[in-house]
């Protein structure tokens, strides 16, 4: 059956923002991001485009470009205020819809057009978020959900295109292949080695040879180009959250050996966060006695990964629930709200002494396992999960954990 999947995506958000608190901005190069020597661009106006900055660029070389540019901070409080408020007008909306990142949606209209024509209602979600939140957003209209994200980028800044059905090739084939969402700077670089700029080139080859020079991602990447994607919209409330328990072989009411556990359980399941380029906008904590009784309590935060954030929120949850002089059974972590794009938010979340120490314990987390760094708090806990919870992969059984 034929789908119809839009993909809508606000335009700059960070800078539409801030742009909705402070109208001087409006009409001005505005770049957003870390604003001390070794900062990033996070996000940048159209008008700050025009000189060559882009995202992800240093932001001394921003400066250097567009030396006229006004150079933001960023407060991702804000940001999640505008998310959650586009988010609710969708959700009103649309019966099936995911949320991609902060900033991003993937709506399933399928079976819709009978009765009001897809595009339609498509253009009138969008005329909507426009009218409630202020904020500037485009959306691509085809069978799938890649195509659809690259009819998105094609029709920025705040514009829509439908992709009809049976055009998809055609398309895709004059754009570049760093139009394929898949494609990042260094398969880019490869393909440009190989002479290979066009989409239209990809689709010529045989399907074998890309994955020859690429592995399977080449075969993934060929298919893309081809406009084959038969990924579903997953609903938001599907695998948007990651959590950890821990059930005690013997009760237990040593304080410090159970915050020495809450803390290496927090930190391993931010870390993971981190791993899947994911952020939580909300911590929940669950506590057992040896009663049986359990108690959860959560707490709704700006969108992080970072362990001076989320940390003191568990210890804070933890806290108020820790209130009966029982033997304490089980305890849990649990973050929810889960979006991607941690890369964008935490380059100006922290300072910059803080993030190149998250990226310092996260790289030899990845080389020497996810125990090779932890805070001193956290070491009398034994057991902490392995588990990478976005990468398909089943949770492993661990020995020491009760089922
Ligand atoms: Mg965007």
């Amino acid at each position: 059956m034929e789908r119809s999947i839009v993909h809508m995506d606000l335009d700059t958000f960070f800078v539409s923002c801030e742009r909705l608190i402070d109208s001087r901005l409006n009409n001005k190069p505005v770049l957003i991001g870390g604003t001390s020597d070794r900062g990033v661009v996070a996000s940048c106006s159209y008008e700050a485009r025009k000189y060559g900055v882009h995202s992800a660029m240093p932001m001394r070389m921003a400066r250097q470009l567009c030396p006229e540019a006004i150079v933001l901070r960023g407060n991702s409080g804000i940001y999640t205020k505008y998310s959650k408020l586009v988010t609710d007008v969708v959700k009103e909306s649309v019966p099936l819809y995911e949320k991609s990142s902060i900033d991003e949606f993937y709506i399933d209209l399928t079976g819709m057009d009978k009765f009001f024509g897809c595009h339609q209602l498509a253009s009138e979600l969008r005329s909507k978020i426009i009218r409630e939140t202020g904020l500037p957003i485009s959306f691509g209209l085809s069978v799938n959900k890649t195509v659809s994200k690259i009819a998105t980028g094609e029709a920025k800044p705040n514009n829509e295109l439908k992709i009809n059905f049976g055009t998809e090739k055609p398309f895709l084939a004059p754009l570049s292949v760093r139009k394929i969402p898949m494609v990042g700077e260094k398969t880019y670089n490869s393909l440009c080695d190989l002479g290979i700029k066009r989409i239209k080139t990809v689709q010529e080859m045989p399907i074998n040879m890309m994955a020859r020079v690429f592995g399977k991602h080449g075969a993934s990447i060929w298919k893309k180009a081809n406009g084959i994607d038969n990924t579903p919209v997953v609903k938001y409330h599907e695998r948007k959250s990651i959590s950890t328990e821990r059930t005690f072989d013997k009760d237990t009411t040593d304080i410090n050996k159970l915050k020495s556990i809450i803390v290496a359980m927090t930190e391993n399941l931010i870390y993971q966060l981190r791993r899947g380029d994911k952020l939580t906008a909300c911590v929940t904590f669950k506590i057992r006695y040896s009663d049986f009784q359990t108690y959860t309590k959560q707490k709704r935060i700006s969108y992080s990964s970072s362990d001076h954030s989320i940390l003191p929120v568990v210890m804070e949850l933890y806290e108020s629930l820790y209130q009966r002089r029982l033997l304490v059974r089980l305890i849990g972590v649990k973050f929810s709200h889960l979006v991607s794009g941690g890369h964008q938010i935490n380059l100006f979340e922290d300072n910059d002494k803080i993030l190149s120490l998250y990226q310092a314990m996260d790289k030899m987390r990845e080389r020497f396992g996810d125990r090779a760094v932890i805070r001193a708090a956290g070491m009398d806990a034994k057991s902490i999960s392995r588990w990478n919870p976005f990468n398909g992969e089943p949770p492993p059984l661990l020995p020491n954990r009760r089922r």
